[in-house]
Protein backbone atom coordinates (compact mmCIF):
# COMPACT_ATOMS: atom_id res chain seq x y z
CA UNK A 1 0.00 0.00 0.00
CA UNK A 2 1.72 3.40 -0.99
CA UNK A 3 0.53 6.04 1.46
CA UNK A 4 -1.77 8.64 0.09
CA UNK A 5 -2.60 9.53 3.57
CA UNK A 6 -2.50 12.83 4.61
CA UNK A 7 -1.01 14.08 7.52
CA UNK A 8 -4.08 13.84 10.27
CA UNK A 9 -4.78 10.12 8.90
CA UNK A 10 -0.59 10.06 9.65
CA UNK A 11 -1.37 11.50 12.57
CA UNK A 12 -3.70 8.82 13.76
CA UNK A 13 -1.73 6.55 12.97
CA UNK A 14 0.67 6.97 14.99
CA UNK A 15 -1.18 8.04 18.00
CA UNK A 16 -2.25 4.40 17.70
CA UNK A 17 0.98 3.14 17.45
CA UNK A 18 2.17 5.09 20.57
CA UNK A 19 0.76 4.29 23.71
CA UNK A 20 1.49 4.41 27.28
CA UNK A 21 2.79 7.90 28.34
CA UNK A 22 4.56 7.62 31.36
CA UNK A 23 2.48 10.28 34.47
CA UNK A 24 4.58 13.35 33.85
CA UNK A 25 3.54 13.58 30.41
CA UNK A 26 0.29 16.14 31.38
CA UNK A 27 -1.18 16.65 28.02
CA UNK A 28 0.75 14.16 25.16
CA UNK A 29 0.33 13.58 21.35
CA UNK A 30 -2.78 15.57 19.65
CA UNK A 31 -3.04 18.82 20.69
CA UNK A 32 -1.56 21.86 19.64
CA UNK A 33 1.57 21.65 22.13
CA UNK A 34 2.41 19.19 25.00
CA UNK A 35 2.53 19.29 28.73
CA UNK A 36 5.28 18.27 30.40
CA UNK A 37 5.45 18.60 34.28
CA UNK A 38 8.66 19.66 35.30
CA UNK A 39 10.95 17.35 37.67
CA UNK A 40 11.09 18.64 41.27
CA UNK A 41 14.45 20.44 41.60
CA UNK A 42 16.23 19.24 38.29
CA UNK A 43 16.85 21.33 35.65
CA UNK A 44 15.80 20.98 31.72
CA UNK A 45 18.48 19.76 29.18
CA UNK A 46 17.02 20.11 25.60
CA UNK A 47 19.03 18.12 21.99
CA UNK A 48 18.08 18.14 18.39
CA UNK A 49 19.16 16.22 15.60
CA UNK A 50 17.85 15.01 12.21
CA UNK A 51 18.90 12.07 10.30
CA UNK A 52 18.41 12.70 6.53
CA UNK A 53 18.46 10.20 3.63
CA UNK A 54 21.50 9.66 2.11
CA UNK A 55 23.50 11.86 3.95
CA UNK A 56 23.08 9.90 7.27
CA UNK A 57 21.33 6.29 6.23
CA UNK A 58 20.24 4.59 2.71
CA UNK A 59 16.87 3.57 2.40
CA UNK A 60 18.22 0.07 0.63
CA UNK A 61 20.58 -0.75 3.25
CA UNK A 62 18.68 0.23 6.26
CA UNK A 63 14.96 -0.49 7.23
CA UNK A 64 12.17 2.00 8.28
CA UNK A 65 12.89 0.41 12.08
CA UNK A 66 16.31 0.30 12.02
CA UNK A 67 15.71 4.52 11.14
CA UNK A 68 12.97 5.14 13.62
CA UNK A 69 15.51 3.59 16.05
CA UNK A 70 18.61 5.63 15.39
CA UNK A 71 16.69 8.91 14.70
CA UNK A 72 15.97 8.73 18.49
CA UNK A 73 19.24 7.57 19.76
CA UNK A 74 21.41 9.54 18.41
CA UNK A 75 19.77 12.29 19.78
CA UNK A 76 19.37 10.81 23.13
CA UNK A 77 23.14 9.61 22.77
CA UNK A 78 23.47 13.82 23.74
CA UNK A 79 21.39 13.45 26.66
CA UNK A 80 23.27 10.66 27.68
CA UNK A 81 26.76 13.01 27.43
CA UNK A 82 25.32 15.14 29.75
CA UNK A 83 24.29 12.86 32.05
CA UNK A 84 20.65 13.77 31.62
CA UNK A 85 17.18 11.56 32.00
CA UNK A 86 15.42 12.08 29.24
CA UNK A 87 11.97 12.35 29.50
CA UNK A 88 9.68 13.36 26.45
CA UNK A 89 10.63 13.20 22.58
CA UNK A 90 9.31 15.06 19.68
CA UNK A 91 9.68 14.22 16.06
CA UNK A 92 9.55 16.45 12.64
CA UNK A 93 9.23 14.22 9.79
CA UNK A 94 9.15 15.11 6.25
CA UNK A 95 8.27 12.37 4.24
CA UNK A 96 8.51 11.47 0.46
CA UNK A 97 5.63 11.30 -1.76
CA UNK A 98 4.28 7.71 -1.77
CA UNK A 99 6.30 6.69 1.20
CA UNK A 100 4.71 3.11 2.12
CA UNK A 101 1.85 3.04 4.95
CA UNK A 102 3.73 -0.31 6.73
CA UNK A 103 7.20 1.60 6.48
CA UNK A 104 5.39 4.60 8.36
CA UNK A 105 4.13 2.22 11.06
CA UNK A 106 7.79 0.58 11.25
CA UNK A 107 9.59 3.20 11.51
CA UNK A 108 7.44 5.02 14.13
CA UNK A 109 7.40 1.43 15.49
CA UNK A 110 11.44 1.77 15.63
CA UNK A 111 10.81 5.11 17.28
CA UNK A 112 8.62 4.26 19.86
CA UNK A 113 10.47 1.24 21.27
CA UNK A 114 13.39 3.37 22.24
CA UNK A 115 10.89 6.14 23.29
CA UNK A 116 9.11 3.55 25.18
CA UNK A 117 12.36 1.74 26.94
CA UNK A 118 14.68 5.02 27.23
CA UNK A 119 11.23 6.89 29.54
CA UNK A 120 11.82 9.73 26.50
CA UNK A 121 8.10 9.74 25.54
CA UNK A 122 6.78 10.75 21.97
CA UNK A 123 4.86 13.90 23.12
CA UNK A 124 4.54 15.62 19.53
CA UNK A 125 6.02 16.44 16.41
CA UNK A 126 5.04 17.36 12.66
CA UNK A 127 4.75 15.60 9.05
CA UNK A 128 4.93 17.05 5.84
CA UNK A 129 5.30 16.17 2.63
CA UNK A 130 9.61 15.88 1.91
CA UNK A 131 10.18 16.85 -2.26
CA UNK A 132 13.09 14.61 -1.54
CA UNK A 133 14.88 12.85 0.84
CA UNK A 134 13.03 11.12 3.86
CA UNK A 135 13.88 13.45 7.00
CA UNK A 136 13.59 12.28 10.94
CA UNK A 137 14.32 15.70 12.95
CA UNK A 138 14.08 14.82 16.63
CA UNK A 139 13.98 17.10 19.81
CA UNK A 140 14.80 15.64 23.31
CA UNK A 141 14.10 16.85 26.65
CA UNK A 142 15.69 15.50 29.59
CA UNK A 143 16.18 16.59 33.58
CA UNK A 144 19.54 17.14 35.21
CA UNK A 145 19.95 17.64 38.90
CA UNK A 146 21.55 20.91 39.75
CA UNK A 147 25.94 20.76 39.36
CA UNK A 148 25.17 16.79 38.54
CA UNK A 149 25.48 17.52 34.69
CA UNK A 150 28.75 17.01 32.53
CA UNK A 151 30.11 19.37 30.02
CA UNK A 152 32.83 19.08 27.40
CA UNK A 153 34.84 21.83 29.14
CA UNK A 154 35.85 21.09 32.99
CA UNK A 155 38.96 18.42 31.99
CA UNK A 156 42.49 19.74 32.92
CA UNK A 157 45.68 18.64 31.99
CA UNK A 158 46.77 15.26 34.12
CA UNK A 159 43.20 13.99 33.84
CA UNK A 160 42.40 10.05 32.27
CA UNK A 161 40.36 9.56 29.56
CA UNK A 162 37.89 6.67 29.67
CA UNK A 163 35.24 5.33 26.88
CA UNK A 164 32.69 3.20 27.08
CA UNK A 165 32.28 -0.29 25.42
CA UNK A 166 34.32 -1.19 21.84
CA UNK A 167 35.26 1.17 19.19
CA UNK A 168 34.69 0.92 15.37
CA UNK A 169 32.06 -1.10 15.05
CA UNK A 170 29.59 0.94 13.65
CA UNK A 171 32.16 2.03 11.11
CA UNK A 172 32.80 -1.64 10.20
CA UNK A 173 29.01 -2.30 9.67
CA UNK A 174 29.10 0.69 7.40
CA UNK A 175 31.62 -0.63 5.20
CA UNK A 176 29.74 -3.71 5.32
CA UNK A 177 26.89 -2.30 4.06
CA UNK A 178 28.66 -0.44 1.25
CA UNK A 179 30.83 -2.56 0.11
CA UNK A 180 27.82 -4.90 -0.14
CA UNK A 181 29.17 -8.10 0.95
CA UNK A 182 26.52 -10.97 1.17
CA UNK A 183 25.64 -11.42 4.72
CA UNK A 184 25.56 -15.28 4.75
CA UNK A 185 29.33 -14.92 4.59
CA UNK A 186 30.00 -12.77 7.14
CA UNK A 187 30.39 -14.38 10.97
CA UNK A 188 28.49 -13.28 13.90
CA UNK A 189 31.30 -10.24 15.13
CA UNK A 190 30.76 -8.63 11.75
CA UNK A 191 27.21 -9.19 12.11
CA UNK A 192 26.85 -7.41 14.81
CA UNK A 193 28.79 -4.45 13.70
CA UNK A 194 26.02 -4.09 11.02
CA UNK A 195 23.04 -4.16 14.16
CA UNK A 196 25.45 -1.58 16.05
CA UNK A 197 25.18 0.07 12.65
CA UNK A 198 21.86 0.47 12.89
CA UNK A 199 20.64 0.16 16.16
CA UNK A 200 22.95 2.29 18.44
CA UNK A 201 22.53 2.40 21.83
CA UNK A 202 22.59 5.41 24.12
CA UNK A 203 24.63 4.68 27.04
CA UNK A 204 21.91 6.92 28.98
CA UNK A 205 22.32 4.94 32.15
CA UNK A 206 26.55 5.28 32.39
CA UNK A 207 26.45 9.27 31.85
CA UNK A 208 23.46 9.46 34.24
CA UNK A 209 25.43 7.70 37.11
CA UNK A 210 28.52 9.37 36.46
CA UNK A 211 27.15 12.89 36.44
CA UNK A 212 25.15 12.51 39.51
CA UNK A 213 28.40 10.87 41.37
CA UNK A 214 30.69 13.77 39.94
CA UNK A 215 32.49 11.08 39.04
CA UNK A 216 33.75 12.91 35.66
CA UNK A 217 35.66 16.19 35.15
CA UNK A 218 33.85 16.28 31.27
CA UNK A 219 32.21 14.25 28.87
CA UNK A 220 31.01 14.02 24.90
CA UNK A 221 29.18 11.36 22.91
CA UNK A 222 31.52 10.00 20.09
CA UNK A 223 29.01 10.73 17.49
CA UNK A 224 32.40 11.54 14.98
CA UNK A 225 34.55 8.78 16.31
CA UNK A 226 37.33 8.67 19.26
CA UNK A 227 40.29 11.03 17.87
CA UNK A 228 36.90 13.79 17.36
CA UNK A 229 35.62 13.39 21.00
CA UNK A 230 39.05 13.97 22.39
CA UNK A 231 40.02 16.92 20.35
CA UNK A 232 36.44 18.53 21.51
CA UNK A 233 36.82 17.75 25.23
CA UNK A 234 40.63 19.01 24.58
CA UNK A 235 39.53 21.97 22.74
CA UNK A 236 36.64 22.82 25.29
CA UNK A 237 39.20 22.00 28.41
CA UNK A 238 41.66 24.36 26.57
CA UNK A 239 44.54 21.42 27.25
CA UNK A 240 46.28 18.94 24.88
CA UNK A 241 45.17 15.13 24.28
CA UNK A 242 46.84 11.61 24.30
CA UNK A 243 45.29 8.72 22.95
CA UNK A 244 47.41 5.45 23.39
CA UNK A 245 47.05 3.12 20.47
CA UNK A 246 47.57 0.04 22.27
CA UNK A 247 44.67 0.73 24.62
CA UNK A 248 41.80 1.32 22.35
CA UNK A 249 38.87 -0.87 22.95
CA UNK A 250 38.03 -2.77 19.66
CA UNK A 251 35.16 -4.39 18.75
CA UNK A 252 35.96 -8.24 17.80
CA UNK A 253 34.43 -7.67 14.20
CA UNK A 254 36.03 -4.56 13.36
CA UNK A 255 39.29 -7.16 13.56
CA UNK A 256 37.36 -9.67 11.65
CA UNK A 257 36.64 -7.21 9.02
CA UNK A 258 39.58 -5.53 8.48
CA UNK A 259 41.43 -8.99 8.02
CA UNK A 260 38.57 -9.58 4.67
CA UNK A 261 39.40 -6.08 3.48
CA UNK A 262 42.90 -6.00 4.42
CA UNK A 263 42.52 -2.67 5.98
CA UNK A 264 44.31 -1.25 9.17
CA UNK A 265 41.62 -1.73 12.05
CA UNK A 266 42.54 0.90 14.40
CA UNK A 267 41.24 3.83 11.97
CA UNK A 268 37.99 2.64 12.29
CA UNK A 269 38.44 2.62 15.51
CA UNK A 270 40.13 6.03 16.21
CA UNK A 271 37.72 8.11 13.13
CA UNK A 272 34.83 5.64 12.41
CA UNK A 273 31.90 7.83 13.95
CA UNK A 274 28.64 6.44 14.92
CA UNK A 275 29.48 4.42 17.96
CA UNK A 276 27.69 6.68 20.47
CA UNK A 277 29.81 5.67 23.10
CA UNK A 278 30.71 7.67 26.14
CA UNK A 279 33.91 9.60 26.94
CA UNK A 280 34.42 10.92 30.38
CA UNK A 281 37.68 12.89 31.50
CA UNK A 282 38.42 11.56 34.68
CA UNK A 283 41.00 13.69 37.38
CA UNK A 284 43.56 11.11 39.45
CA UNK A 285 41.45 11.74 42.46
CA UNK A 286 38.14 10.62 41.18
CA UNK A 287 39.57 7.62 39.73
CA UNK A 288 37.86 5.48 42.33
CA UNK A 289 34.86 7.25 42.56
CA UNK A 290 34.86 6.91 38.86
CA UNK A 291 34.99 3.21 38.52
CA UNK A 292 32.88 2.34 41.51
CA UNK A 293 30.37 4.47 39.53
CA UNK A 294 31.23 3.18 36.37
CA UNK A 295 30.55 -0.19 37.67
CA UNK A 296 26.71 1.14 38.94
CA UNK A 297 26.54 2.15 34.97
CA UNK A 298 26.13 -1.23 34.01
CA UNK A 299 27.55 -3.10 30.84
CA UNK A 300 29.50 -1.98 28.95
CA UNK A 301 32.70 -1.58 31.00
CA UNK A 302 34.83 1.84 30.07
CA UNK A 303 38.54 1.24 29.38
CA UNK A 304 41.00 4.04 29.66
CA UNK A 305 42.59 5.04 26.22
CA UNK A 306 44.09 7.74 27.37
CA UNK A 307 44.99 11.03 29.00
CA UNK A 308 44.76 15.15 28.87
CA UNK A 309 48.23 17.17 28.47
CA UNK A 310 49.59 20.44 29.02
CA UNK A 311 51.45 20.45 25.99
CA UNK A 312 48.65 21.64 22.92
CA UNK A 313 47.45 19.26 20.21
CA UNK A 314 46.31 16.22 19.64
CA UNK A 315 48.59 13.02 19.71
CA UNK A 316 48.47 9.48 18.62
CA UNK A 317 50.92 7.49 21.40
CA UNK A 318 51.98 4.52 19.30
CA UNK A 319 55.07 1.80 20.73
CA UNK A 320 56.52 4.80 23.08
CA UNK A 321 56.31 7.60 20.26
CA UNK A 322 53.78 10.26 19.68
CA UNK A 323 52.21 11.04 15.99
CA UNK A 324 49.39 13.51 15.23
CA UNK A 325 46.01 11.92 15.76
CA UNK A 326 43.83 11.52 12.47
CA UNK A 327 40.69 13.78 11.82
CA UNK A 328 37.16 12.52 13.13
CA UNK A 329 34.45 11.24 11.11
CA UNK A 330 32.58 13.42 8.78
CA UNK A 331 28.74 12.03 7.36
MG1 LIG B 1 27.07 14.82 20.91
Amino acid sequence: MRTALGEHALLERLRRLVRNPPPWITLGIGDDAAIVEPDRGTLTAISTDALIEDVHFRRSWTGPGAIGHKALAVALSDLAAMGAAPRASLLSLALPAGFPVEEFDELIQGFAALASSSSAALVGGNIARSPGPLVLDVTVMGSVRRRRWLTRAGARAGDELFVTGSLGAAAAGLAMLESAVDSSALDEPERECIARYERPEPRLRMGLVIARNRAATAAIDLSDGLADGARQIAAASRCGVVIEAGRVPMHPGVGRWAQRSAADPLPLALSGGEDYELLFAVSPRQRRAFEAAAKKGGKPAVTRVGRLSREPGAWLEREGRLEPLGEGFSH
